[in-house]
C-alpha cells in the first residue's frame, strides 16, 4: 500500500496554521457524513487515522497528515526505496515531504453559518494560495452525490486548475449495476475542462481501494 504509514502532524484552524508549505500533498474534501473519514483510513490502511462517525457541531479542523518518506529522511537511505516507498523521488534526489489532509466537511450536520462560512473561506484560500497542493480527492455518497458542498468543490477545482478525484463512496447500498450507471451519470456531468476523474468505491466493502491509492499517488507524483 503506497499510502502506508500516515501519520498525524496537526489539526489547524486556518491554512496559516498548516505544515510549511513544502512537498507535495493531495487534499480530502467531502460533506459531512459522506464517508471521507472511513475513506482515509481505508486508503492509508490505518483504522484510527481520521475520527469516523463525527457528532455535529464537533469543533472542525483541517487535519494534516504525513507520509513517508518523513521530513530529512534521504530516500537513498530508505530500503527498497522503489517498493515500499512508491512516492519516493529517484536515488539521489531531495527527500519529499508528503502530506494528506483533511478537509473539514460540512452539509449533512448542522453546522452555525459562522463556521460555514469560516470554512467556505478558508477551503478557497487554501485550494487558491497552497502551492503544494496537487490535487484534491472529494468524496461523495454514491446515492446523493454532488450535493452544494460538492458543487463548491468542483467550482474551486474549476477555478484553479487543480484535478479532483471524486470517490462515490458508500457503493454497497447499490447493486453493482446502479453504482455503474451513477459513475456514468457523473461523468457526463464533468464540465468540458475540469480536470476531473471518478470511481466506484465502499470502505466497507474494500471496493475500489487500490484504484483510489493509485489515483492519490498519481495526483501526488504531478
Ligand atoms: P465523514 O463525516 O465524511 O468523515 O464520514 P464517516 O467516515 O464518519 O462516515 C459516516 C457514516 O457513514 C458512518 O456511520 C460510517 O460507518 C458510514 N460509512 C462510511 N463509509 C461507508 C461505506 O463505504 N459504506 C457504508 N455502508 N457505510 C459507510
Amino acid at each position: 500500500n503506497p499510502l502506508q504509514g500516515a501519520q498525524f502532524v496537526l489539526a489547524a484552524h486556518r491554512v496559516s496554521q498548516l505544515p510549511a508549505d513544502r512537498g507535495a500533498e493531495v487534499a480530502f474534501a467531502g460533506r459531512s457524513n459522506a464517508g471521507k473519514s472511513s475513506a482515509l483510513n481505508a486508503l492509508t490502511g490505518h483504522k484510527g487515522l481520521a475520527r469516523t462517525s463525527k457528532t455535529p457541531g464537533r469543533t472542525q479542523q483541517m487535519v494534516s497528515f504525513s507520509l513517508p518518506p518523513y521530513k530529512d529522511v534521504p530516500v537513498s537511505r530508505a530500503q527498497d526505496a522503489q517498493e515500499r516507498l512508491p512516492l519516493a523521488q529517484a536515488e539521489g534526489e531531495p527527500s519529499l515531504e508528503v502530506r494528506l489532509v483533511d478537509l473539514p466537511g460540512y452539509g449533512y450536520a448542522k453546522v452555525p453559518q459562522e463556521l460555514r462560512e469560516h470554512w467556505r473561506q478558508e477551503i478557497d484560500r487554501y485550494l487558491h494560495q497552497r502551492r503544494s497542493l496537487r490535487g484534491v480527492v472529494l468524496i461523495a455518497d454514491i446515492r446523493h452525490p454532488l450535493k452544494e458542498f460538492d458543487r463548491m468543490m468542483l467550482d474551486f477545482c474549476f477555478a484553479t486548475g487543480l484535478p479532483c478525484h471524486l470517490l462515490l463512496t458508500k457503493a454497497d447500498k447499490l447493486s453493482r449495476n446502479q453504482a455503474a450507471q451513477a459513475l456514468a451519470a457523473m461523468r457526463k456531468s464533468f464540465p468540458d475542462g475540469l480536470h476531473a476523474t471518478a470511481q466506484v468505491f465502499s470502505s466497507t466493502a474494500g471496493t475500489g481501494v487500490d484504484e483510489a491509492r493509485a489515483a492519490v499517488v498519481a495526483l501526488l507524483r504531478q
